[in-house]
């Protein structure tokens, strides 16, 4: 009964949340559900949406359960969505929203991966939503008018207001309580380093104070298997699948993709010029033909279809569906089937088919590349040089007992990188001689093909061996543009951990504040993705270049590595065993790719930083080497991106 738990709520508010008091003469229905608030009163806007005007659950089955534990007379407190691109779950959000000022009142707050999304989903989204949607215009003011407590990122309403912020927002993050919690896409969140923790966790902490009365509705497109956050969170819940009754025999089954080799699922006739010319679902009871026009009646909840759960136990909601859902009229069997013909010999356009179309984590393929291959597709450009398209640097350091290896990489949009420099600095680490030839790494600059001077952004050095001191004395003295890291060898570990240990202690044994930061970095899913990108056959996303005159020993160690499946108690667990004595250069690119991480490739905005650099393009000296470069690296002056 959501009347004794305000009540309760009311009273637990002691501590002064703001926003928790009810409003007087505003009485929630306790049996009116998100559902239907937007099939009553919900507008789509035309600016905005695919089909504007008033919403219809029936369009998006699917969605119907989900808004429904979005609801006040709902137990339900944490319901997560691993997903395909547009199918609306974003919209349900808007809906939670509109309901919540309608009925039911309390602090929320959305996130969206970046501020700048967050913005635009409140401009293109909410804003006119709000318009259009008379019941919700009149409580929330226009934005025009003075002290309306209305601006683009804070949505003043009577007994609540509405939060949207970016995932790198730390002041977003801490303070504020929030009831209800909306984190759209989580595997574009922000990785940024804190000692405060993942941005999901950090946000999620804000409802604490709300205990039974909170809901988290986190949703997103997975990524990487064993690196996907809504891959993490749905693996904990009772993952429910959405099943469709076959109309010939009636049984009911989730609609999968199948492949060749499966007997049910999507199956197409191609013409001679390969495209698609019928396409059906093939049941998986009775083999029957299911033409794509049937897909509104199956999907209907009123013959028959439904969320199953596979752990129904399990107390945190959890679903996961694929495209092959989306509505008649949104994106259609055949323009799913024909984008996975043009993408399925592309390793990494695969993955993006795989989340993005299917809703699944995609497993890197973790074969072995051949060496020669590699080299014999080097390309002309001089070492210690950045090609145009490379447009940010790191290096990655491994420690010997005799010397430190290095090697510098230039990343770009998608991920696509350059080998810049690979090198063996020799002297014991131990000792302060190597140390400074590496400072001579880490503080020349390199020359980019645009005539502007980069330098290495982020570093990140292995503390593995028997010089961990050594290394942390000179991370020390750099952070945060040095690293100091450890590998973490455990399957579906992230490429870098959320949050660094401390190392320094102090003589009673307590951490030192300021001290080094030690990061875990998960080896295996590391080196799954390079090799997945060095079997890459052409340039684009993810495809790794080397320039011409790297010697065969580099490529050798590069491709020293292969996995091979292990049983454990009858469970297959893949392992990376060397089928080579040394394997130096794939550590020193983990620990540049680390770094990159670290430093935000997955998230930063490529095209500013194109610009910025082609504007630092004025012609300087050759004199590679000792060159001084601009203190705080060349990007440290209009964008800090280490926090
Ligand atoms: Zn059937």
């Amino acid at each position: 009964m959501p009347q004794a738990k305000f009540l309760k709520a009311k009273i637990n508010s002691d501590t002064g949340l703001p926003y928790l008091a009810l409003i007087d003469g505003i009485t929630p229905d306790p049996d009116y559900t998100v559902t239907e608030w937007a099939d009553n009163y919900r507008i789509l806007p035309k600016v905005s949406s695919k089909e504007s005007g008033k919403y219809r659950s029936s369009r998006t089955p699917y969605l119907v359960e989900i808004m429904d534990c979005l609801s006040a007379n709902s137990p339900v407190q944490e319901i997560c969505v691993m997903k395909a691109t547009q199918l609306g779950f974003t919209e349900v959000g808007n809906n939670w929203f509109f309901y919540i000022v309608d009925l039911v009142q309390g602090p929320m707050m959305m996130v969206f991966p970046t501020g700048k999304l967050a913005e635009e989903h409140s401009k293109q989204k909410i804003a006119p939503s709000i318009q259009d949607t008379e019941r919700i215009r009149q409580k929330i003011k226009d934005s025009r008018t003075r002290d309306s407590g209305n601006t683009v990122t804070v949505k003043e309403f009577p007994g609540g207001i509405l939060f949207l912020y970016g995932s790198e927002s730390l002041s977003g993050a801490r303070s504020k309580p929030i009831r209800f919690l909306f984190l759209d896409d989580i595997d574009g969140f922000s990785i940024y380093i804190t000692n405060e923790g993942d941005a999901v966790d950090r946000f999620s902490a804000r409802t604490d104070t709300y205990e039974i009365l909170k809901k988290i509705y986190s949703v997103s497109t997975p990524t990487i298997k064993g690196m996907s956050r809504i891959e993490g969170i749905f693996n904990e819940s009772d993952q429910r699948y959405y099943e469709v009754p076959c109309p010939f025999c009636l049984n009911l089954q989730k609609l999968e993709w199948g492949g060749r080799d499966t007997k049910f699922g999507i199956k197409f006739d191609r013409n001679k010029k390969g495209l698609i010319k019928q396409i059906w679902y093939e049941c998986k009871f009775c083999n029957k033909k299911i033409p794509e026009r049937h897909k509104t009646q199956m999907m209907a909840i009123e013959f028959g279809a439904k969320w199953k759960p596979t752990y129904p136990e399990r107390e945190k909601r959890g679903y996961q569906i694929s495209g092959l859902y989306a509505p008649l009229g949104w994106k259609s069997w055949t323009a799913i089937a024909t984008q996975f013909l043009d993408v399925r010999g592309n390793q990494e356009r695969l993955k993006v088919w795989n989340n993005t179309r299917m809703g699944l984590p995609f497993e890197q393929r973790g074969s072995q590349p051949e060496w020669i291959k590699l080299k014999s597709r080097a390309e002309p450009y001089e070492i210690l040089t950045v090609p145009e398209k490379g447009l940010l640097l790191t290096a990655g350091v491994d420690t010997q007992d005799n010397r430190l290896i290095c090697s510098v990489y230039a990343w770009g949009k998608g991920e696509e990188s350059w080998l810049v420099y690979h090198g063996e600095l020799y002297g014991d680490p131990a000792q302060g001689d190597v140390w400074k030839e590496l400072d001579s790494v880490l503080e020349r600059s390199y020359r980019h093909n645009s005539g502007a001077d980069l330098r290495i952004e982020s570093m990140a050095i292995d503390t593995g061996g028997h010089r961990t001191q050594a290394v942390y004395n000179y991370c020390r003295a750099r952070m945060p543009r040095v690293i100091a890291v450890r590998g973490a060898p455990k399957p579906g570990r992230p490429v870098i951990s959320n949050a660094p240990s401390l190392q320094d202690v102090d003589f009673s044994g307590a951490k030192i504040e300021k001290g080094v930061q030690l990061w875990s970095v998960g080896s295996d899913t590391a080196k799954a993705m390079i090799y997945g990108r060095l079997n890459l056959q052409e340039p684009g996303p993810g495809y790794v270049h080397f320039p011409i005159g790297m010697q065969d020993e580099f490529y050798m160690q590069l491709t020293a590595e292969k996995i091979i499946t292990e049983f454990r108690k009858g469970f297959p667990h893949p392992v990376w065993v060397k089928t080579r004595e040394r394997n130096d250069a794939l550590d020193t690119f983990v620990y540049a790719y680390a770094a990159a991480i670290r430093a935000g490739i997955s998230i930063l905005e490529w095209d500013e930083i194109e610009k910025l650099i082609k504007s630092q393009s004025v012609p300087v000296s050759d004199d590679f080497g000792q060159k001084e470069s601009p203190k705080g690296g060349f990007l440290g002056d209009h964008k800090n991106f280490l926090g």
